[in-house]
């Protein structure tokens, strides 16, 4: 779909996939204003396909767009397209195990004009693509890498955002995690280097041996992961006590040396949960293990089960398209 000043959204319909053709001097090539977001399909045992809580990715679609200066898209018009698309072949969603369908709304400035200024000609496309479990092999922790020298986001910056820039920025300091034989980054706040934020594509919980679970407390600069709002209420319903506080690095390191945290997992809709057994930074590293722990595991399956519709969806977090 297209958006103008004049015309508001327009154009919508289903197109055959494709190269699109770009004018070089598209606004958003040059300046970045673009967003998007990551939401998946799922097939469930009778045959019918679901979409998890496309209407909070709406939402958030639509606080990314008013951070970047780009048109609000109604979160009717977002929803309709996933099911015009998924709609249209349900043969795309694939079974079996953690199969999925990947949905990728993103919305960019394709008016044809250099000066900073927000578009005035702003195109709108969902684009999806079969994904199968994330690990071939099980759940495996995977080890992390923590950036002394880059931050993600600063107070007042994008970083609550899910637009483009923010990965390309973050870029460099994945490419050093790999470096370090780390599989992802965790940045920590940009202020005073000594809060835990989030990782490079997921947010964090951190489990303790009272069993209440903690997860770092929105702040402006953290991406607010629906993976990580859905934990919230599904660990309560599981009876565990849930905090959204400051977790400062220190916590994190003296709490596994002590053994008061006893697990930490990293959540988001490509990995579901996933467990950390490493942390690594210059100079030294954290040994958090090679097991999944018994509380991972349980809030991994909980959540699952509903995405699957093995579970009963007692929040109407599903969203039936076929
Ligand atoms: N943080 C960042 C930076 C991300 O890119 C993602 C993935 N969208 C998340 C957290 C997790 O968000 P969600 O649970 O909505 O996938």
């Amino acid at each position: 779909a297209a958006w103008t000043p004049e015309a508001g959204w327009h154009d919508a319909g289903l197109r055959p996939y494709g190269p699109l053709s770009l004018d070089p001097a598209t606004a958003v090539l040059h300046y970045a204003q673009s967003v998007f977001e990551g939401l998946k399909a799922y097939r469930h045992d009778d045959g019918s396909i679901w979409a998890f809580r496309p209407e909070a990715n709406a939402a958030r679609f639509q606080r990314s767009a008013a951070r970047m200066a780009l048109p609000e898209l109604p979160v009717e018009a977002f929803v309709d397209s996933i099911d015009l698309l998924v709609g249209t072949d349900s043969e795309w969603v694939p079974t079996g195990g953690e199969a999925s369908l990947y949905l990728r709304p993103f919305m960019f400035a394709s008016e044809v004009f250099l000066g900073v200024r927000p578009a005035k000609h702003v195109t709108y496309s969902l684009i999806a693509s079969p994904a199968g479990a994330y690990f071939a092999s099980g759940v495996k922790p995977i080890s992390i890498w923590l950036s002394s020298e880059y931050t993600r986001a600063a107070p007042g910056g994008t970083g609550a955002a899910k637009c483009a820039g923010n990965y390309a920025a973050s870029l460099i300091a994945q490419q050093e995690a790999i470096a370090n034989g780390c599989d992802q980054v965790c940045f920590l706040d940009a202020l005073e280097r000594k809060w835990v934020e989030e990782l490079g594509g997921m947010n964090l919980y951190f489990v303790s041996a009272d069993g209440s679970i903690t997860t770092p407390q929105l702040t402006g600069t953290i991406l607010e992961g629906i993976t990580r709002d859905a934990i919230l209420t599904l660990a309560g319903d599981l009876d565990y006590k849930v905090e959204e506080r400051p977790v400062s690095i220190d916590e994190w390191r003296d709490g596994v040396a002590s053994g008061e945290i006893t697990e930490v997992f990293a959540c988001g809709t490509a990995a579901v949960i996933t467990p950390l057994g490493r942390l690594a930074w210059t100079g030294g590293e954290l040994v958090m293990g090679e097991e999944t722990g018994p509380v991972t595991r349980e809030i991994r399956a909980a959540l699952l089960d509903i995405q699957y519709g093995r579970a009963q969806d007692r929040r109407g977090w599903m969203h039936r398209i076929v």
